[in-house]
């Protein structure tokens, strides 16, 4: 499942270089995460980094993008082709 960021974000900028996907940029008023690129960092990282910066509490699952294990790894074969899979056992989706 990808995450959002809703609007409580303070546009801190905090999460922006900590995602390994290159997946939050600058919107309007706050943050965004782009859905195609965000495996909640399944594949690089037991816990989602930006959520672990984040001081407000505002990077939530997204309903609307829902995925399997299977489906996030397929996600970050697709856009790292040839890197392993780190850190998958201890691994933990975000909870809602
Ligand atoms: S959960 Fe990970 S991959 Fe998804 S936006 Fe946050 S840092 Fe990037
Ligand atoms: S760290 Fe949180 S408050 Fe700061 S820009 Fe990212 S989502 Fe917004």
């Amino acid at each position: 499942m990808a995450l959002l960021i809703n609007e409580e974000c303070i546009a801190c900028g905090a999460c922006e270089g900590e995602c390994p996907n290159e997946a939050i940029t600058s919107g309007d008023d706050i943050f965004i995460i782009d859905p195609d690129k965000c495996t909640e960092c399944y594949g690089f990282y037991a816990s989602q980094q930006c959520v672990d910066v984040c001081p407000v509490t505002c990077i939530v699952p997204d309903p609307a993008h829902q995925e399997s294990k299977e489906q996030l790894a397929a996600k970050f074969s697709t856009d790292h082709p040839g890197s392993p899979l780190e850190n998958t056992e201890t691994w933990t989706a975000l909870k809602g």
